[in-house]
């Protein structure tokens, strides 16, 4: 085989996995992959961290020779691969093999005393099915292409570590041994592996959608699969709703088709109010939510970062660091709004400098603000149990916090434009249309996330200060809304 053909015929183990979930995604993949949708910010993130923590783990068993992969063609990678093993080399990152028309890249090979063993990294907090088909998929290849295997293992996140000085790799990781497991899946992989190549051959498999769109991963062709389902679907039904795809596959699809005896009494609100383009409002329950605040009235807003190797000392892996926050203030009614922030800058650890400006912020005996309050209570948990010393302060300011969402989780206030979800970025433009995101840079969380790591390590001015600026705007709106939507709940 020569190597432009290598390249095209084979299956990659990130294509089996595709396939595992979904044929017809694997044959877009393959054939149509100018259908795939954008990927998203919080995907890019993702991708990013997991790489960054197979680096990461390679020191584990350190001193190890990686076999290149950019530009190198598959079947030069599999040479080398082979080299390496018949050389005196003990570790190998990314070591290539190919059988039964797989192709895959090891993340760790170790020589054992017994034989080689394989560990594949994985930056997630624990393991899932998918990881076991993915371990028992290269097992099969390893083992196909003459490799004596004697250990498989799936080296993950220990999200108990806390970082206490230098990381230390043993107790970030756990390594879990699935040499028994994997060879349970051998039938399985080797069938499945016939399957995807014969459907490959074929045109495109008349699969429809279904709950495997977004199990165990969100498809990226969601886009092209679902274009043909209407505005105010059944999809659109907020909360638990299992009967989804039972309802779907019956050829009920528009929400005024679905039958009411199906839905919660908040879904049943939800139907009326798109159907009839109605809002509800409980002037009581917003009188009786209003009734517990007083001024000073706080609308704070926090913005979060969390990495799966923790920066700091104190952190767990994927703990939420509060990097930035928005704070207005309304002294009393008919006030002058005060508004007050802070961002982060540079690498340093900066959650002390954060939580000072914070609570000098915060005027006594204040009543605060969130939007869907235990997230900022929850960060200022961690705050107090990073810095003991101001744990009453921020006792304090945790005890008068209130819950801006409560009027609209409760259902007391609803609009038939929040399509069933209360969350503030649904709430804000059906109270309030002339504020939107969609004229800032950033528009969601995960956006934020990845400018604020941007603007941390970026050596250029300007784009650093372009990217202050559109984290300040960003963090500012959210805290700004609130105080719109609390005016608007006064009205
Ligand atoms: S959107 Fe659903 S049906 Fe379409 S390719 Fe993806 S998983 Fe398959």
């Amino acid at each position: 085989m020569n190597k432009i053909d290598l390249q095209n015929t084979l299956l990659s183990k990130s294509q089996f996995i595709r396939g595992l979930q979904c044929h017809k995604s694997l044959y877009l993949h393959r054939h149509h992959p100018e259908l795939r949708d954008e990927v998203s910010s919080a995907q890019q993130a993702l991708f990013q961290s997991g790489q960054n923590v197979g680096e990461f783990a390679r020191e584990l068993f350190p001193e190890g020779i990686i076999i290149q992969y950019e530009g190198v063609p598959l079947s030069e990678q599999i040479e080398n691969t082979a080299a390496a093993i018949s050389g005196e080399v003990d570790t190998i990152y990314e070591a290539a093999f190919c059988y039964d028309g797989v192709f895959i890249k090891a993340d760790i090979l170790h020589r054992g005393r017994h034989g080689w063993e394989l560990y594949e990294v994985k930056s997630s907090a624990g393991v899932k099915d998918i990881h076991l088909r993915d371990v028992a998929l290269q097992y099969h290849v390893l083992t196909g292409a003459g490799l004596p295997v004697s250990k498989v293992a799936l080296v993950h996140i220990n999200n108990r570590y806390i970082r206490n000085g230098a990381v230390e790799l043993k107790k970030l990781f756990t390594i879990s041994d699935f040499t028994k497991t994997v060879a349970q899946y051998r039938e399985e992989i080797i069938s499945e592996i016939s399957r995807q190549k014969q459907m490959l051959c074929g045109g495109m498999p008349a699969i429809d959608i279904g709950e495997h769109c977004t199990n165990p991963y969100d498809c990226d062709f969601m886009g092209y699969c679902w274009q043909h389902i209407p505005l105010d679907s059944i999809f659109d039904i907020s909360g638990r709703f299992a009967q989804r795809f039972d309802l779907y596959r019956q050829g009920i699809v528009r929400l005024a088709d679905v039958p009411d005896d199906v839905l919660s009494k908040p879904q049943r609100q939800q139907k009326r109010a798109t159907l009839e383009k109605r809002n509800f409002i409980s002037a009581r329950g917003i009188k009786r939510f209003l009734d517990s605040l007083h001024y000073p009235l706080c609308f704070l807003d926090f913005e979060c970062v969390s990495f799966p190797i923790p920066p700091y000392d104190g952190l767990r892996p994927y703990q939420h660091i509060p990097y930035q926050y928005s704070l207005h203030i309304l002294e009393r009614d008919g006030a002058a709004l005060q508004h007050f922030e802070y961002l982060a800058e540079g690498t340093a650890d900066h959650r002390q400098s954060l939580l000072e400006k914070l609570l000098r912020d915060i005027p006594p005996q204040a009543c605060v603000l969130a939007y869907n309050a235990a997230y900022e209570i929850g960060r200022l948990k961690d705050l107090a149990a990073w810095y003991p010393a101001q744990s009453k302060k921020i006792e304090a300011v945790i005890s008068s916090i209130r819950d801006l969402a409560e009027p609209f989780r409760g259902r007391a206030v609803y609009y038939y434009q929040m399509n069933g979800s209360y969350s503030i970025k649904s709430v804000l433009p059906a109270l309030v249309p002339e504020m939107s995101y969609d004229a800032l840079d950033i528009s969601d969380g995960n956006m934020a996330m990845q400018a604020f790591l941007q603007m941390m390590v970026s050596s250029n001015l300007q784009e650093k200060q372009r990217l202050k600026k559109a984290l300040l705007d960003y963090c500012r709106l959210d805290s700004l809304g609130m105080v719109k939507i609390y005016e608007t709940l006064k009205k």
